[in-house]
């Protein structure tokens, strides 16, 4: 038996489309899908290019620099592997894709559209690991 908190939340999915992100986050990376038919950017993953539909890709490296875009304070429903209330946020990466991650580090009433973040990485309820919003400058 584990001691982790109980927790509803489900386990990850993990498909060939996402195994690099998971494995790239618990060596403290973040990657991003890219077509490298046309180089688009892609997240999440996912099988084919949104713009020229190749299933051909790569993945590139994220500097993990990212601006908020919007967030919110989650207070309810509460579940044990998560402490509330629990800000969430959607960043815009420097690379130029969107990632929703929990916001660790900043008053939530310090938290204003544009402010700098990057994204560091956590463990969740079920052993895995998954980005975390951080204040800019601090360590992964
Ligand atoms: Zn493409």
């Amino acid at each position: 038996m584990s001691d982790a908190p109980r927790t509803s939340v489900p386990g990850l999915t993990v498909t060939q489309d996402n195994e690099f992100f998971f494995r790239a986050a618990r060596e403290g990376r973040l990657e991003i899908q890219r077509c490298t038919s046309c180089e688009t950017l892609r997240h999440p993953p996912a099988p084919a290019c949104p713009s020229c539909r190749s299933f051909e890709w790569d993945t590139v490296e994220s500097t993990r620099r990212c601006t908020l875009h919007s967030w919110t304070v989650i207070h309810h429903p509460q579940d044990p592997a998560f402490t509330y209330p629990l800000a969430v946020g959607l960043v815009d990466l420097e690379e130029g894709t969107r990632l929703v991650a929990d916001i660790s580090g900043v008053d939530h009433d310090d938290l204003k559209t544009g402010m700098e973040l990057e994204v560091g990485f956590s463990e969740h309820a079920h052993g895995e690991v998954l980005p975390q919003l951080r204040p800019a400058g601090g360590q992964a």
